[in-house]
């Protein structure tokens, strides 16, 4: 059984919309959150039950207040997507201070600040989570020292909360994709990248948005009620190999 509701950070675009879409799908009403207005608003526009909120989750008081509008407009939150998120591609020799802060402050601190805000909700309606890592988080590549490192630290937050909220009933989840054509993946990825990865992926192909969404929807779900404190793998059967990042 799908229940009625649902969060998603990073909906403008990518993964966060093919999610949003799915929600959409199978009825629920879903609070799209996103710091780029602009691009928020004309999805927004162009789907019904959907509340779009400005925000950027690295910011507590923007957080506070989109988690007040979310609960006002939603009644109860069934399942929250912590699925913002940026890149920095470099080495650990080449990653600034800066860049190393702005990757933690949405890829950890977002995922850190929007569970903690939206915990009493989801507590009350025995919700569900899912974070989103990466195949960065479980392999270490010589070019994105600061992302595998947020996406690392998600996994294991991931666990703790878990632990720390099963007792009331949420379930929390991590998916950790591989690659899938976005803005965020194809900003860096060459087209040595794009032939490495196609080598190593066995399925010989990057993912797409729905086929992660559909991880997502299915850890949301009731049918995955007795599933928590993992972190799953859509990647083509990328992480099984043991081949390296590129
Ligand atoms: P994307 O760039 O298409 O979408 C990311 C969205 O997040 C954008 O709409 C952006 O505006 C929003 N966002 C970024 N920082 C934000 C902030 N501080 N507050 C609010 N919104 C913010 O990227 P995507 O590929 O769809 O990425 C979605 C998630 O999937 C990310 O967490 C990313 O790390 C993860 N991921 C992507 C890939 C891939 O290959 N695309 C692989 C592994 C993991």
């Amino acid at each position: 059984m799908t229940r009625s509701t649902a969060i998603v950070t990073g909906a403008a675009r990518g993964i966060g919309l093919a999610t949003t879409d799915l929600f959409l799908a199978e009825g629920r009403r879903v609070v799209m959150v996103d710091r780029d207005a602009d691009e928020l608003a004309a999805v927004a526009e162009a789907r019904t039950n959907v509340l779009p909120v400005t925000c950027d989750v690295s910011d507590p008081a923007a957080v506070a207040a989109m988690a007040e509008a979310a609960l006002t407009d939603l009644g109860e939150v069934h399942a929250l997507v912590n699925n913002a998120g940026v890149a920095d591609f470099g080495p650990i020799d080449d990653c600034s201070f800066d860049t190393w802060r702005r990757v933690m402050a949405t890829n950890l601190d977002g995922v850190f600040l929007c569970s903690q805000a939206l915990a009493p909700a989801l507590k009350a309606a025995k919700g569900a989570v899912v974070n989103i890592a990466s195949i960065s988080g479980l392999r270490a590549s010589t070019l994105r020292v600061a992302y595998g490192t947020s996406k690392a630290a998600v996994i294991h937050l991931t666990q703790q909360q878990a632990a720390e909220w099963g007792e009331h009933g949420v379930r929390v989840n991590c998916v950790c994709p591989g690659p899938v054509r976005t803005k965020l993946a194809m900003a860096v990825h060459t087209q040595d990248i794009i032939d490495a990865y196609h080598d190593a992926i066995p399925l010989n192909r990057y993912g797409s948005e729905r086929e992660i969404a559909e991880v997502i929807a299915f850890l949301c779900s009731d049918r995955a009620s007795y599933v928590t404190g993992q972190h799953i793998a859509a990647d083509g059967g990328f992480e099984s190999t043991g081949v390296g990042l590129p």
